[in-house]
């Protein structure tokens, strides 16, 4: 796959959003290219006493509406493409939720389930040192994203502060509630998948899920779901899914409530004992492992992707059986694949819109560290939903492609405030 196909694809996204705009082309040049790329080596002297150089990003997308804002991955695929390509979503994402945040991205090209916890805080600090001169509370925040949890963001805030002699947390989001976190925001990218999901499905509604990626999305949007299943009369039923290791289907011996309900719990408590999917069919007799074409062949109402960009092209566009897709991962849809989806009449509700919940959360608790403040979990998700659901239905109009409507407000907005601030390059 070539390296630059993800960053093409948002290019082509953004491109799209101003040829259904009048925006000078001014604006687009300017969103075209990152603000800042900060690429690096860094050196680690691991727990084994071997000395070995790592490969960092930062790429500073946007700051127009605020801070840069954005994840720290950790895959042994991150590349600088890919960084440049997930910053400027994260541009159009802030500027989608009226979150007054620009956009950023970093990394470490790394398999992080290659290391043992002080080799990874090792690195993670190693990281830390090398952008310490790039971020700040004000200027740039960082949070989780693929590979990298709450325990990782608590190690930059300690390694950050150690560095600048300073006790200040607002630096990063998404950490451990006691260090800081916000309460609700390991849940919050799946969650505010669900509330999409549930403001789409009408009332007893009985609709069948498959699911790619049981990660930090994945898994707590299934868990949302769960508890929709169990306080309403709808009924979401996973019937595939998929991680790393592999795709599996799950065979039903009924589809009542409690049946399903039961099956979900399962699939939560193994992904939490073994942080992946591996061996669960040896587990449960109703869970067969299955080739990814047959995965996506059979046939589900809804499709989320929550893994990597990219995994559905022309040969998955043409395989998937549903009606609606709701971007959990960001850039799942390659140009051509969702081409094929259009033509098959699929509605695709895009990732800015399904997985901003996130970064929605990650500025409350940006907030919650400014003013020295805890909010109960009740009003982090309350406030989460509303924001979730204040969005969808201001773009929302059946008879559009979603994806260009929400980038059609997002840069007209970032426009506006381009205007009014540098107005010099408009004139
Ligand atoms: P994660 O690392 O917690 O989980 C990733 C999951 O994808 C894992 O279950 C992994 O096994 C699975 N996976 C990897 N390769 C796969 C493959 N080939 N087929 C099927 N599954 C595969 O990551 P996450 O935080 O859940 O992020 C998932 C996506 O959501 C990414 O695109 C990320 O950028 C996006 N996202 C995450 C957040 C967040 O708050 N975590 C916010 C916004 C967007």
């Amino acid at each position: 796959m070539s390296k630059n196909r993800f960053l093409n694809l948002s290019q082509k996204q953004l491109t799209d959003g101003f040829n259904n705009s009048s925006i000078p082309i001014t604006m687009k040049e300017i969103l075209n290219y990152p603000k800042n790329e900060i690429i690096f080596n860094f050196p680690v002297k691991l727990s084994n006493n071997e000395l070995q150089i790592f490969k960092g990003y930062r790429i500073q997308h946007n700051d127009i509406l605020g801070p840069f804002k954005g994840g720290i991955r950790f895959h042994h695929e991150v590349h600088l493409d890919e960084v440049k390509a997930l910053a400027s979503l994260m541009t159009i994402k802030c500027a989608l939720q009226d979150i007054p945040f620009g956009g950023a991205k970093g990394g470490i090209k790394i398999n992080p389930r290659e290391y043992n916890k002080i080799d990874l805080e090792l690195i993670t600090r190693g990281y830390t040192r090398a952008i310490n001169n790039y971020i700040g509370p004000s200027y740039d925040i960082p949070a989780p994203d693929v590979g990298t949890n709450s325990q990782i963001m608590d190690w930059i805030m300690d390694e950050y502060n150690l560095i600048n002699n300073n006790h200040v947390k607002s630096i990063i989001t998404g950490k451990s509630p006691i260090c800081g976190g916000s309460l609700g925001r390991k849940e919050a990218t799946g969650r505010g998948v669900g509330v999409i999901l549930n403001e789409l499905v009408n009332k007893l509604e009985r609709k069948t899920i498959k699911l790619e990626g049981f990660g930090n999305v994945g898994y707590h949007l299934i868990e949302y779901l769960n508890n929709i299943n169990n306080t309403t009369d709808k009924l979401f039923i996973v019937n595939t899914f998929s991680d790393h290791t592999g795709c599996y289907k799950i065979n039903y011996k009924n589809e009542n409530k409690s049946t399903i309900s039961k099956m979900i719990v399962s699939l939560l408590d193994y992904q939490t004992r073994n942080n992946s999917l591996e061996n669960i069919e040896t587990i449960y007799e109703n869970i067969e492992k299955i080739d990814r074409d047959s995965y996506l062949s059979i046939r589900s109402d809804i499709f989320i992707p929550a893994a990597l960009e990219l995994s559905i092209d022309k040969k998955e566009a043409l395989l998937l059986n549903c009606d609606i897709i709701l971007e959990g991962s960001n850039g799942p849809l390659t140009s051509e694949g969702e081409e094929i989806l259009n033509s098959k009449n699929i509605k695709i509700l895009p990732d800015i819109l399904c997985n901003s919940g996130g970064v929605v959360v990650s500025y409350f608790e940006w907030i919650q560290n400014k003013t020295n403040e805890k909010w109960t979990r009740e009003k982090v998700l309350e406030k989460l939903d509303n924001k979730m659901i204040e969005c969808y239905n201001k773009i929302n109009n059946n008879d559009t492609n979603l994806r260009i409507e929400c980038y059609k407000y997002s840069v007209e907005k970032i426009y506006e405030i381009y205007s009014l601030k540098k107005s010099y390059f408009f004139n």
